[in-house]
């Protein structure tokens, strides 16, 4: 029962993450998938996450 009027609209579990563009190397810090790249007008697709956790892989 803890119905509270939602004053942040922090979901959990959606962290920012390193966006980094292929084209310009500029890199956006968001929680999501930049529509797109703010310097060079790159489409998304050319956008790839930067410090993934979980692999430790050289
Ligand atoms: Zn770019």
């Amino acid at each position: 029962m803890t119905a509270k009027t939602g004053a942040l609209l922090t979901p959990t579990g959606e962290e920012p993450r390193e966006w980094q563009c292929l084209t310009c190397q500029y890199v956006v810090l968001s929680g999501t998938l930049p529509y797109k790249c703010p310097r060079c007008g790159a489409s998304r697709v050319k956008f790839v996450v930067l410090g993934q956790s979980g692999e430790g892989g050289e």
